[in-house]
């Protein structure tokens, strides 16, 4: 059996980048991936522009103060001077407003006295360029702003729409489909009678995809009858990735496996020495990459952290780390009979006064969800780790960076 290292070697070489590209107006563009490189069709500024509102003078003027200046004219924002500033002058100028020929300096307005008889007292001195913004200061026309590949923030999205980028292509998410095998299953607004038990993975793994950027889209419930699995399994493979819950253990009626291969999909591995989730089916067929994930909730919600949101978030073209990582104490004994697979057990991380505990929650195996509500991460046991001690440093893994207790390793 493969460990978990070699697991998501192997998934992460077969998944490649998303080719396709759409266009998305500003108001839809965050965290979106760049798809081409920006180049700014301006100087910015765009004009030697005041940075303050007050009187555009020339510095040498004011030798001795206070200075007594002419003011020759008015200029607001969104106007331009129409007179050159000369010895003896000054135009008062509001924030934002392209600076006078033969000025060169603004002195702010609480630094004046207006005199009234279109006259200003200046109080301070200002130096040669104080409260200008040289035009292309910051960005030169011309000049490339932002690269391909780059995560859109809210500054990125505000240099678009500075260098009149009102559209941009950005990677297209990947297209997940989701599909959830099991005759016992019926959807969440049924009442399951005896024997059946509400579909909840699938919604997991919309919530899962939709937080790794991708594009999640239902195939809805296969019954365990390989015609009807065949179908739905069929459709899948048009997508980027095909997810299947259910039906990859040895029981007589898993037909997942023999569907997939009888699809030729080129199957790289069928257990992982994990625990929850050893029967875990990895594939590809061109470039779509297939998922057969153990049906229990937890097993299932597990194999997407660790296995396919790193597929997802290459795919995506997403270059940030999402492996949350780190050591804790532990707060209970841990013993296991055997060791041979690595194992993940839900916990309650938290941290108080610079130490980061972890305490194992109540956990009644790979069926139980309900742990999990409780737990905000991981502990990660080691193959051939049999036991660890109360107090001992163990590894954990974060479900969120997001979470005031995370410390990277
Ligand atoms: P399987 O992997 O198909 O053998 O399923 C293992 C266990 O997970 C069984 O108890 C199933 O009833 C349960 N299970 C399978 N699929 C789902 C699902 N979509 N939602 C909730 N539980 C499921
Ligand atoms: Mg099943």
């Amino acid at each position: 059996m493969i460990t978990v290292d070699m697991a998501l070697q192997i998934v992460i070489e077969k998944a490649d980048v998303i080719e396709r590209t759409d266009s998305v107006g500003l108001d839809s563009a965050n965290e979106r991936i760049l798809a081409e490189d920006i180049f700014s069709d301006i100087d910015i500024p765009p004009f030697n522009k005041s940075s303050m509102d007050g009187y555009a003078v020339i510095s040498e003027d004011l030798i001795s103060l206070p200075a007594g200046l002419e003011v020759i004219e008015e200029i607001p924002a969104g106007y331009f001077p129409t007179k050159k500033v000369a010895k003896g002058t000054a135009s008062k100028i509001m924030t934002g407003a392209p600076v006078s020929e033969g000025a060169d300096a603004v002195v702010m307005v609480e630094n004046t006295e207006d005199c009234g008889n279109g006259k200003v007292k200046i109080l301070y001195k200002v130096k040669k360029g104080d409260n200008i913004s040289i035009r292309g200061e910051d960005v030169k026309k011309g000049e490339k702003i932002l690269s391909r590949g780059v995560k859109l923030r809210c500054q990125e999205i505000s240099m678009l729409a500075t260098t009149g980028y009102h559209k941009v292509k950005v990677l297209s998410r990947p297209k997940v489909s989701i599909l959830a095998t099991g005759t016992e299953l019926v959807e969440p607004d049924r009442f399951p009678s005896f024997g059946q038990i509400r579909n909840s993975n699938s919604y997991s793994l919309f919530a899962q995809c939709q937080s790794a950027g991708a594009n999640p889209e239902y195939l809805g419930i296969s019954v365990d009858e390989e015609t009807n699995l065949r179908g739905k399994i069929k459709k899948g493979l048009d997508s980027d990735m095909l997810l299947i819950s259910g039906g990859v253990s040895m029981g007589d009626y898993d037909f997942v496996p023999s569907i997939l291969k009888e699809a030729d999909v080129d199957i790289a591995f069928e257990k992982v020495a994990i625990k929850p989730g050893k029967p875990v089916l990895f594939g590809t067929k061109g470039k779509t990459l297939i998922f057969g994930m153990p049906g229990n909730p937890v097993s299932t919600m597990i194999i997407f952290e660790l296995f396919v949101k790193p597929a997802l978030k290459k795919m995506s073209g997403d270059t940030a780390n999402y492996s949350f990582k780190g050591k804790a104490i532990l707060d209970k004994d841990f013993k296991r009979k055997r060791a041979e697979r690595q194992e993940y057990i839900p916990a309650a991380i938290n941290r108080s006064g610079g130490e980061i505990r972890a305490v194992p929650v109540d956990f009644h195996g790979s069926a139980d969800m309900m742990a999990l509500t409780k737990a905000n991460g991981l502990l990660l046991i080691p193959i051939a780790v049999d036991k660890i001690d109360a107090g001992e440093m163990c590894d954990v893994i974060w479900f969120s960076a997001a979470d005031p207790s995370y410390m990277p390793a």
